[in-house]
């Protein structure tokens, strides 16, 4: 009997039986082969540039202080 497509996830350097989580990723417990889960790079790209942002503005903010201090 032959397994669908999607039914069965298995790893892609090993083949062995992988369970996904609910993004799509998986760690291979046989080899440890990571996936990452479909838009992740996407959204860490987009957690850095938040982050970033984010120091920016408190350098920014402590540089305007001491200037008028
Ligand atoms: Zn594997």
């Amino acid at each position: 009997m032959m397994h669908s497509m999607g039914a069965d996830p298995r790893c892609d350097a090993c083949q062995a039986p992988v369970v996904t989580g609910p993004e799509g990723g998986y760690v291979c417990g046989q080899c440890w082969h990571l996936v990452e889960p479909p838009g992740y790079e996407e959204q860490r790209a987009k957690g850095l540039a938040r982050a970033r942002a984010k120091r920016e503005a408190r350098t920014a903010a402590r540089r305007a202080a001491q200037q008028h201090s």
